[in-house]
């Protein structure tokens, strides 16, 4: 975990990709401080603090949560007395993920079954107990303008794209993005409710926005040629796909063989079958918010994973 200075009174604290949860969070050290994302457990999220911690003159005032997935906002009860903000749908599907269950997903790392220790395994690190569900209470529909002390701060919702509550923080003025998991880098992004359009749209609206630097949910620091490369990436992905499911192909199969190219060096290359599944749930014109059967999928990824590494 590292803290970067990436302008005054701006920093971002960045987890080193290890997969799984390894998110971004971001600071505003002005105007009672303004805190984008917290992370996905306490023992990680009071790592956080300490970090800013060392430079900020005292607790912010203000958390935001870049949308509902817990490794962006399970460490919110340590932020005490801020006011947590976020879109509407935010705090609506706060409760779709619960720590619970993802206790009881590490607890699979002792599984006979192969896949499923795998799944188990992918927890380690990662400790869920006494995570209170803490959602925003300070909601938005389009968009929410701060002003820290002279730092102004838009927050703009861009989803469903990654999921249905997406929001990004801008600092126009230093030409900054924090923009939650609309953008992965290096990184195989992963997408709940939304669309590939959405997505793709919501990542031209990060291009107009003219920044120097973005701060993606996962991955390193970067600049507009970031968000070039995952745009790139969906509109592949969802190309040869498209191939796949004209072909009358299981997902499966597709996500097993499809020709990764330069995106196999991405960390968890095996994320593809949640790509792959949403462009064939799309093709079947089911709705962007269609259930998804997330521990076949994680399993499939496993499957994915072994059949590349066989190949390869
Ligand atoms: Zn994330």
């Amino acid at each position: 975990m590292e803290l970067r200075q990436i302008a005054k009174d701006v920093y971002a604290c960045l987890q080193e990709d290890k997969g799984l949860g390894t998110s971004n969070s971001g600071l505003i050290n002005r105007g009672g401080g303004l805190v984008v994302d917290t992370f996905w457990d306490l023992p990680h999220t009071r790592a956080m603090i300490d970090l800013y911690a060392g430079v900020w003159p005292a607790p912010p005032r203000r958390v935001v949560n870049t949308h509902y997935n817990g490794d962006h906002c399970w460490g919110n009860q340590l932020f005490t007395g801020a006011e947590i903000i976020g879109h509407r749908l935010c705090a609506a599907h706060f409760g779709k993920e619960q720590p619970q269950a993802m206790q009881m997903m590490s607890a699979m790392a002792a599984s006979s079954d192969a896949a499923m220790a795998a799944i188990g395994k992918s927890f380690a690190g990662w400790d869920f107990a006494g995570i209170e569900l803490t959602p925003p209470t300070t909601l938005f529909d389009e968009q929410m303008k701060l002003d820290l002390g002279g730092i102004v701060v838009d927050l703009l919702y861009v989803g469903p794209a990654h999921t249905a509550s997406d929001v990004v923080a801008h600092l126009p003025e230093q030409r900054i993005v924090f923009t939650g998991d609309v953008l992965f880098r290096f990184c195989s992004p992963v997408g709940w409710e939304g669309t590939y359009a959405k997505w793709l749209e919501a990542l031209d609206r990060l291009i107009a926005l003219n920044p120097e630097i973005l701060v993606p949910g996962h991955g390193p620091v970067c600049g507009v040629d970031g968000v070039r490369e995952l745009k790139d990436y969906l509109v592949y992905v969802r190309a040869e796909s498209k191939r796949f499911f004209d072909a009358e192909v299981p997902a499966l199969q597709a996500a097993k063989r499809i020709d990764l190219g330069p995106y196999a060096r991405w960390t968890q290359p095996e994320r593809i079958i949640f790509n792959v599944e949403r462009a064939y749930r799309e093709f079947r014109g089911e709705p962007f918010d269609a259930p998804i059967d997330v521990v076949t999928l994680l399993h499939g990824m496993y499957e994915v994973q072994q059949a590349r590494r066989h190949a390869g």
